[in-house]
């Protein structure tokens, strides 16, 4: 990532803590004073306060994002050579996940609104070895999940959200999280709701998948010494649901402070011609980041950077190019996956981020960028 020394970096992780030291110190403190490090109290109440945020019946802490997919998967009973189909516009665990659990991931084409999965691409990727569906609501924008869930019912395909970049995001009125047998979540601190540390969490409203969820993440174990299963070490630890229970409060607000700012760079950008995002009146996005467009990439980024502002680029390499997942080629065209890859840039956007901070992003961007 560029602007290391940047004065406005891409998430003002500084500032957050500083609106937050007094709470979080008091939290963590409690969990030295209890020695509940791993599992235990604090992540029973994260775990409670999360899924009663969601609208889900279940969430079960983890170890990551990443444990999050595959325990999601081997719950779900997705297993060696089941086909999963996903996008290969996305973080590189979303595909990664599934080949943990030795299932196949098949990328399929983004649709050119939201940069998610194209229904119409899911729909004629589908084979007999096909047995889930991994739709990630990438930047925080919900995937077409009406269309999704209804092409999934009719082959019956498992469902599993990815939705690690989209805290508190809607549509049609439920957070997501509500929309597959089971949605994953990820607590990287630099993620919409972020830990101080690796943490994940899987949400389910299924209580058997739930059950199977808490066995996986813990050695298989029904109780201390009995194992029912066999299973991993993917378990969240008590300092960083402590950390969560604390930033849960606030995740609200940063994300009305995400769309405020949002709807500010829409507005200047729109009126010069660039293309962003613009989802439909059904949802509700998280803007996890905010990106748009551009024909001159790595100029705009060093204009940027000279100006002391980060940016990004999410991603630059489609999961379907890369060299981990050559085994694994895509199904159907890539052409909107290809085009994201090589034009879409990462502005500043966070909860911390100030209106005169981001008059000089905007200002620096127009001043380079074309669309
Ligand atoms: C961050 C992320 C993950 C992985 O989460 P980790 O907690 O880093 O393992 C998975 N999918 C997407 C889309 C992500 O952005």
């Amino acid at each position: 990532m560029k602007g290391q020394r940047a004065t406005i970096p891409l998430v003002n992780l500084t500032r957050q803590y500083e609106s937050l030291r007094v709470e979080v110190m008091a939290a963590i403190s409690e969990v030295l004073e209890t020695k509940e490090f791993i599992l235990g109290p604090h992540v029973r109440r994260f775990e409670e306060e999360f899924a009663r945020y969601l609208g889900v019946s279940h969430v079960v802490g983890c170890s990551s994002g990443t444990s999050a997919i595959s325990l999601a998967l081997e719950a779900l009973g997705i297993g060696i050579g089941d086909e999963v189909i996903t996008v290969g516009h996305t973080f590189a665990a979303s595909a990664g996940a599934i080949c943990n659990v030795g299932a196949v991931p098949v990328f399929v084409d983004v649709e050119s609104e939201c940069y998610t999965m194209d229904p119409a691409r899911l729909a004629s990727a589908i084979t007999s070895r096909t047995r889930a569906v991994l739709p990630v609501h990438l930047y925080g924008t919900p995937c077409d999940m009406g269309q999704i869930s209804l092409i999934a019912a009719d082959h019956g395909l498992k469902v599993v959200e990815d939705a690690a970049q989209a805290h508190g995001a809607a549509l049609d009125g439920k957070r997501v999280g509500n929309f597959g047998d089971a949605a994953t979540f990820s607590f990287y601190p630099g993620k919409n709701l972020g830990a101080y540390g690796d943490a994940g969490a899987v949400a389910t409203n299924d209580d058997e998948v739930a059950d199977r969820l808490r066995k996986l993440r813990d050695h298989g174990r029904r109780s201390k010494y009995a194992h029912d299963i066999v299973g991993y070490n993917h378990r969240m630890d008590g300092i960083q649901a402590a950390v969560l229970a604390v930033k849960l409060g606030r995740l609200e607000s940063w994300n009305a402070r995400r769309r405020a700012l949002a709807a500010r760079y829409d507005s200047a950008l729109v009126a010069r011609g660039f293309k962003v995002i613009c989802p439909p009146p059904s949802v509700i996005p998280a803007y996890h980041l905010y990106v748009v467009e551009v024909g001159n990439r790595e100029e705009v980024q060093s204009a940027l950077e000279a100006g002391g502002i980060a940016s990004g680029v999410h991603y630059p390499i489609p999961l379907g190019k890369q060299r981990a997942f050559a085994a694994f080629a895509g199904r159907g065209p890539s052409e909107i996956t290809d085009r994201a890859a090589g034009r879409l840039l990462s502005l500043p956007i966070c909860g911390e981020l100030r209106d005169e901070e981001q008059d000089r992003v905007i200002d620096v961007f127009l001043a380079t960028a074309q669309p």
